[in-house]
């Protein structure tokens, strides 16, 4: 696998993993939801829970993913930092043990920047 076949992986795990949580978040609030409909009642009152989780959720992996390809535009467009030894997007800056810096999304070099 390439450098920018693993920057393009690690770009796209955090709003495929927020997807799979809120999948297991909608799922969890659709059986809360159905639990008074078991004990009895006519009407449950967390009817519109799940959709209201969903939704969230659903803007939340929007707006990661609307992110994540915003950078990939900047980054092919050279308007963002790229590594110097295989020339992929960089990290988050984060403070190293001597200095700041960025760790590469595909060779995991550590970049500094400062
Ligand atoms: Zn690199």
């Amino acid at each position: 696998m390439s450098y920018e076949n693993r920057m393009y992986l690690r770009m796209a795990l955090p709003w495929a993993m927020f997807g799979m949580f809120t999948i297991l978040a909608t799922w969890i609030t659709t059986i809360l939801a159905d639990v008074p409909l078991s004990m009895g009642a006519a009407v449950s009152p967390l009817a519109e829970a799940p959709l209201i989780v969903a939704g969230i959720g659903a803007l939340v992996t929007s707006c990661i993913a609307v992110w994540q390809f915003y950078r990939l535009w900047q980054w092919q467009h050279g308007k963002a930092e790229d590594c110097m030894v295989c020339g992929c997007l960089l990290g988050a800056e984060y403070q190293a043990r001597w200095n700041v810096g960025r760790r590469c999304l595909g060779c995991r070099k550590f970049v500094q920047t400062r």
